[in-house]
């Protein structure tokens, strides 16, 4: 399982990264990140958290 953030639609409220800190990081530019690569297990229901609450849609986390 992968999570990817759209950079165009982030507005770097942070929320993804408070509920799933192991996949998302505030990047310097201010917007999230995602891991490159799979999402460790342990971390996959919180990344699918933060893919529903995230306020702009702006991640997608899939197979
Ligand atoms: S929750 Fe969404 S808008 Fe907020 S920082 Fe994460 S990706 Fe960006």
């Amino acid at each position: 399982m992968k999570a990817y953030v759209d950079q165009g639609l982030c507005i770097g409220c942070g929320l993804c990264e408070s509920l799933c800190p192991e996949v998302f990081r505030m990047a310097d530019d201010g917007l999230a990140k995602a891991i490159e690569g799979d999402i460790p297990e342990s971390s996959e229901d919180c990344a699918k958290d933060a893919e529903s609450q995230c306020p702009t849609e702006a991640i997608k986390v899939e197979e």
